[in-house]
């Protein structure tokens, strides 16, 4: 679906991706992890081309984007939810549902489409009035993953969706991910939380400062002692999980050289 060949990404003289290489089968969820400054949201945003790669070549379908704006991008069918959620504050909900749709012409469609973000989250049902700033934070991430679900997306990118949520939540937003990618969405998900990011991904890449220092199946990348050692807090044989009840979930950079 995305292959990703010698990309190099630089903001001045910083040089945030250094030769990126990988790819994504369709309906994969790849989880990216990596410690502040590694190179995730840069990844994300030269995917959609909010920022441009100096080099390397990115393939959608066997189709070079990196040239591509960033409206082309999403025509073609990659979305992104960036970090920090970027809702339409003073907008309402239904508002802000639309904005995501705003490369689509049919309304007929859209209204189907806009019942279905309500179905997929129930947290938003009978809010569609309310104005998305006075939401909690975990409505705000469904509003947000609503609004790229919008625009109809092959490819969905996902920067740090758990950030400021509580666990309880953040395992609702996992489950959600995992039936989207289910129903044949493919998936990047830059994430703090390894734990559960690793547990619904089927792939995962490891960023260390903008360079891929690893990357498998989910299950591999678990067993693998740097992994455990950086972003699991283990180096044991149980990972210790975290539970639904509320408790701590561990810092995906505990143990970090960061
Ligand atoms: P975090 O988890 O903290 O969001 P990240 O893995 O997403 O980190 P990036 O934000 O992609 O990392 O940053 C990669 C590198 O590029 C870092 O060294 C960062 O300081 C630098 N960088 C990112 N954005 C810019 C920018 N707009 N201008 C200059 N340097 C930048």
């Amino acid at each position: 679906m995305l292959r990703f060949e010698g990309v190099n990404t630089f903001y001045g003289p910083i040089h945030a991706l250094k030769g990126v290489s990988f790819h994504v089968d369709k309906g994969a969820l790849v989880a990216v992890l990596g410690a502040n400054g590694a190179g995730k949201t840069t990844l994300m945003n030269t995917t959609s081309g909010l920022v441009r790669a100096r080099s390397g070549q990115i393939f959608l379908e066997g189709r070079r984007i990196e040239r591509l704006p960033p409206d082309r991008i999403v025509r073609l069918g990659i979305t992104q939810v960036p970090e920090g959620r970027q809702l339409f504050p003073d907008l309402s909900v239904v508002e802000n549902l639309r904005m995501g749709a705003y490369i689509r012409r049919n309304g007929a469609a859209l209204r189907r489409d806009m019942s279905e973000v309500f179905e997929r989250f129930p947290a938003l049902n009978g809010r569609g009035r309310q104005i998305a700033g006075t939401l909690s934070g975990g409505e705000q991430q469904m509003l947000a993953i609503g609004r790229a679900l919008m625009a109809r997306p092959r490819v969905l990118l996902l920067d740090e969706p758990s950030l400021g949520l509580s666990p309880l939540l953040v395992r609702q937003l996992f489950d959600r991910l995992a039936a989207l990618s289910h129903e044949g969405i493919t998936m990047i998900v830059a994430e703090q939380n390894a734990y559960l990011s690793l547990e619904v991904a089927s792939q995962g890449i490891v960023l260390e400062t903008g360079r891929v220092a690893l990357m498998g199946s989910s299950d591999e990348l678990r067993r693998t002692d740097r992994v455990r050692q950086l972003y699991l807090g283990t180096k044991g044989k149980a990972d210790p999980r975290p539970d639904d009840t509320g408790g701590d979930v561990p810092d995906a950079k505990r143990g970090s050289t960061d």
